[in-house]
């Protein structure tokens, strides 16, 4: 007898629980986001209507990902996919054509104008690079927004007054923190607005706010500096008195702990580049990293 209540009420709370879970699921768009820090833009925007799968997560690095089964499942069961562009993800072509994904795809960047340099590859051939890393730019992440915004209307008309207010609400906040970020490095004097990175992920941040960066690695990951490339910088280094070497999230920190201890520059802290840190880190959303990133550059150079 009690355990055939006890079978009742459990099955009245599988069918209680399928109905609440059931019907905000169903309702919800279905997204997936290429990188963690699009992944926010995107929830920011589509707040309680959309739910986001992010690929690349936490403290990953997306220039060399390798997508999994379940990435292309997940993919396969969305409506709306979001990439950065501007080559930052090469490994998504493959990926949209095998899992079968038939949804609407946003490139988040659209709009920006592109950064793009001459590298010099192995055996002094030259090649002109664009560089991904527009999203380190609040101005474009402004772009980011609006094109985050539209895309989400278009694959979901009802919710168009949600993704506006939202989207306004956001826009808003990003222009604080833009004025904040530039009021910060304003106090810093001008001739120790510089830093090293491993890989060459600010261009778009200092261009924007006034900050020399050197990077050993170029704008991607996937190639390691050369044995003259780093002798090069310690020079520089030396020459230019670049007070600060910074660590980053997705990268190895030997080589910048080899420059650093050859050079004398003191090593600033860890930037967060190319992804969030977890929910308990002092990154976990856009403009946190923002936020968190100043704060290490302003400490390492202001004195
Ligand atoms: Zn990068």
């Amino acid at each position: 007898m009690k355990s055939r209540i006890v079978a009742s009420l459990g099955a009245a709370l599988i069918v209680l629980l399928g109905l609440a879970g059931g019907a905000n699921a169903a309702d919800k768009v279905k997204a997936v986001a290429s990188f963690s820090i699009l992944g926010d833009i995107v929830k920011q925007v589509g707040g309680d209507r959309v739910e986001v799968i992010t690929l690349v997560g936490p403290d990953g690095d997306a220039h060399v990902y390798e997508p999994t089964p379940a990435d292309a499942k997940n993919l396969a069961a969305s409506q709306i996919l979001f990439t950065n562009g501007l080559g930052f993800e090469g490994w998504m072509d493959r990926l949209e054509k095998s899992s079968g994904f038939k949804g609407k795809v946003v490139v988040a960047s659209t709009g920006v104008k592109p950064r793009t340099m001459v590298e010099e590859e192995e055996g002094g051939k030259a090649e002109t690079i664009t560089d991904p890393h527009a999203w380190q730019s609040l101005a474009n992440g402004k772009l980011y927004v609006a094109n985050i915004r539209d895309g989400l209307i278009a694959v979901d008309p009802d919710g168009k007054s949600v993704y506006e207010a939202n989207a306004a609400k956001y826009l808003d906040e990003i222009a604080k923190e833009e004025d904040a970020v530039k009021a910060a490095i304003a106090t810093l004097p001008k001739d120790r607005r510089k830093i090293i990175t491993s890989h060459d992920a600010f261009g778009y941040f200092g261009a924007a706010y006034g900050l020399e960066i050197i990077a050993p690695e170029g704008v991607s990951t996937e190639s390691e500096a050369s044995a003259k490339d780093v002798a090069t910088i310690i020079r520089q280094v030396r020459q230019e008195k670049i007070p600060a070497v910074f660590m980053e999230n997705i990268t190895d920190h030997r080589l910048l702990d080899q420059i650093a201890s050859e050079t004398g520059a003191k090593i600033g802290g860890e930037l967060y580049t190319d992804a969030l840190s977890p929910p308990d880190g002092p990154a976990p959303t856009y403009l946190d990293m923002f936020r968190h990133n100043v704060g290490a550059l302003t400490t390492a150079l202001s004195s």
